[in-house]
């Protein structure tokens, strides 16, 4: 059996129990040496084996998977931050139904909620935005031309944008070319909820200038948009006292 598993965005103690669990008892662990801490590795069995993927093929990691299974054995895909996010699982999830070796998939906690973590943020601030983007800047990975950065910037939504922290000049261009203001709140975070976390409040337009001062090249999320500065926004009806819930009769007329 495989596991697939999101190891969560750096800190060790950011696994799930069942994420844990999975790993203490593993046989084999392939992990993303790049983004993945390798503190959580230590309570592996004596026995088992380790991989690092970052200087593996897909192949090559089908291939250790293969020879585990036809030993019995289990193994551990140890996937950054939560594995539905930008994490090639796809393709793994094929290789191995073709094979027919049984797995399953272990949620995690997704960098994009580091991040807001480490800036006490809410994304989703009632009166500014109810949504959040996800999305990148094409890299070796294209991505769609309907879903440029500018195109989501005419939305007005916080933004999240992964795997950018090398293209920020023509990211902020992108921005202000949708429609977001070159002083739009944005934020950059570098390894979130790890020990050499760093977090820079900037605007759409300093974004390069502001990475540039903290040398952040890489590992880090962008966040863009009005609700980076957590200001002038409604409060809740969920906890307004006037306000009658499924849970909770209010004071008031509406309900
Ligand atoms: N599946 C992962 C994302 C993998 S893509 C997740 O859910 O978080 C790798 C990109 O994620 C990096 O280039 C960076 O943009 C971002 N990233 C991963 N871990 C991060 C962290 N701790 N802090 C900031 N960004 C991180």
């Amino acid at each position: 059996m495989v596991h697939i598993v999101g190891a969560g965005p750096g800190a060790p103690d950011l696994i799930t129990v069942r994420g844990k669990d999975l790993l203490d008892r593993a046989d084999v662990i392939i992990y993303a040496g790049s983004l993945v801490n390798p503190a959580l590795l230590e309570s592996r069995k004596a026995q088992c084996q380790v991989y690092d993927s970052a200087k593996m093929t897909l192949e090559e990691v089908i291939a250790v998977m293969e020879a585990a299974e036809l030993e019995g054995k289990t193994t551990v895909r140890l996937h950054t931050g939560d594995p539905c996010i930008y994490g090639a699982i796809r393709e793994q999830m094929d290789e191995l139904e073709e094979r027919g070796i049984p797995y399953d998939v272990c949620p995690g906690v997704s960098s994009f909620c580091g991040a807001a973590s480490a800036l006490k943020m809410e994304y989703t601030l009632p009166d500014v935005t109810q949504s959040v983007i996800i999305t990148r800047m094409a890299g070796r990975t294209p991505v769609p031309e309907r879903e440029s950065i500018a195109s989501f910037a005419a939305h007005g939504a916080t933004m999240v944008i992964f795997l950018s922290a090398g293209m920020l000049d023509e990211l902020s261009r992108e921005l202000i070319k949708g429609g977001y203001f070159p002083d739009t709140p944005a934020a950059i975070v570098y390894k979130a909820t790890w020990a050499e976390e760093k977090t820079v409040i900037c605007t759409v337009e300093s974004l390069s200038a502001s990475a540039g001062r903290e040398n952040i090249r890489k590992t880090a999320l962008i966040l863009v948009g009005n609700a980076v500065a957590q200001s002038s926004y409604e409060r809740s009806r969920l906890y307004d006292p006037v306000f009658t819930t499924e849970y909770r009769k209010g004071t008031g007329e509406e309900g």
